[in-house]
């Protein structure tokens, strides 16, 4: 089945591809493993995506972005892709289910949080690990919770835990944030929320599940123990670059780069979102990258297959 556009991913970034696509007349399919949204899907509120002058739920707003691509005509299929062929001119992508040509691909596979790497994170995930406060701070209804971070996911998401926690402890390696400010003065007016700075933990403690943490001052190497029935996790992104590793050019840690107009080394794949290096990761780039790559792939075709 040859389509003229691809996307892979149904996040913001690929919603945004797909709308821009269809309001141009393009055969266009968009293949999601999971649900619609990624990244925003977990996040409790948005308020800085502009129009909406009422912060707005993260899973409401994926599935208006959904509603809105398919308004248009977006055709969705709901299955995993396995590998992608781009040597050729036609590209192939091959999902679980079937293999699917196109005459123009935009990647939008976006990123998910990254790990701390120590020794029991992998296996106390779901027994007290979390990388999303908004999908596990309710069962921390009463107790005593510990964040990793000094973003503004860390910041946003040590507010949100504490409306559950008993208290919240915001663990940050460094003396000061790089969370917005407004965040910033969010948290340090909430008394439930303590920041433990220049501090990182070493070890998480427990038999079966997190019963606290070993922690460790970067400044003078002091070690302490501090009791904590949660560790949520959020130091960053990571891009979900497996399907194009050795494919297309990305930077060391695996986001791919692409000129100003989305398109990256291969003639015919562009990126958009996440999955892109660029200075801010945020749902107003990633729809940016969204319609920038749609209406860059248009025109590839419109000149390549004229
Ligand atoms: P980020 O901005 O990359 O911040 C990661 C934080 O984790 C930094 O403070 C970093 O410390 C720390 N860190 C990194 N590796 C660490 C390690 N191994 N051990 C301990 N600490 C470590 O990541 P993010 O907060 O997830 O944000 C990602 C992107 O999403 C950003 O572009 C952000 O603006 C955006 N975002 C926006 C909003 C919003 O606008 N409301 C909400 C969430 C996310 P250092 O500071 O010392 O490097």
């Amino acid at each position: 089945m040859l389509k003229d556009i691809i996307i892979v991913g149904g996040r913001v970034a690929g919603l945004t591809a797909g709308l821009y696509a269809k309001r141009g007349g393009m055969d266009t399919l968009l293949i999601e493993k999971m649900f619609s949204g990624g990244q925003i899907a977990t996040t409790y509120m948005v308020e800085n995506y502009p129009g909406f002058d009422e912060p707005i739920g993260g899973p409401e707003l994926a599935m208006k972005l959904e509603a809105h691509a398919r308004k248009f005509g977006l055709e969705i299929l709901y299955d995993e892709v396995i590998e992608l062929k781009l040597d050729d001119k036609i590209k192939t992508v091959v999902t679980t289910g079937g293999e699917y040509q196109a005459k123009a691909l935009i990647l939008c596979m976006g990123a998910q949080p990254k790990m701390l790497g120590l020794e029991k994170e992998e296996l106390f995930r779901g027994r007290g690990v979390s990388y999303c406060a908004t999908c596990d701070g309710a069962f921390y209804k009463e107790k005593d919770v510990a964040i990793v971070g000094g973003g503004d996911t860390a910041v946003e998401d040590a507010v949100f835990l504490a409306q559950h926690a008993r208290k919240v402890y915001l663990i940050h390696r460094r003396d000061a944030l790089r969370a917005s400010k407004i965040l910033q003065n969010r948290m340090f007016q909430n008394p439930k929320i303590e920041v433990l700075w220049n501090t990182v933990v070493d070890e998480i403690l427990g038999e079966q599940e997190v019963e606290g943490l070993l922690l460790r001052n970067v400044k003078d190497g002091t070690k302490r123990d501090l009791k904590v029935d949660g560790l949520f996790v959020a130091i960053g992104i990571q891009p979900n670059s497996e399907l194009i590793r050795g494919k297309i050019t990305t930077n060391e840690i695996g986001f791919v780069i692409a000129d100003e107009n989305m398109a990256t080394n291969i003639p015919g794949v562009f990126v958009a979102g996440d999955l892109r290096q660029k200075p801010l990761w945020q749902i107003i780039t990633a729809a940016a990258d969204g319609a920038v790559a749609s209406i860059s792939a248009q025109r590839y075709i419109m000149e390549e297959f004229a």
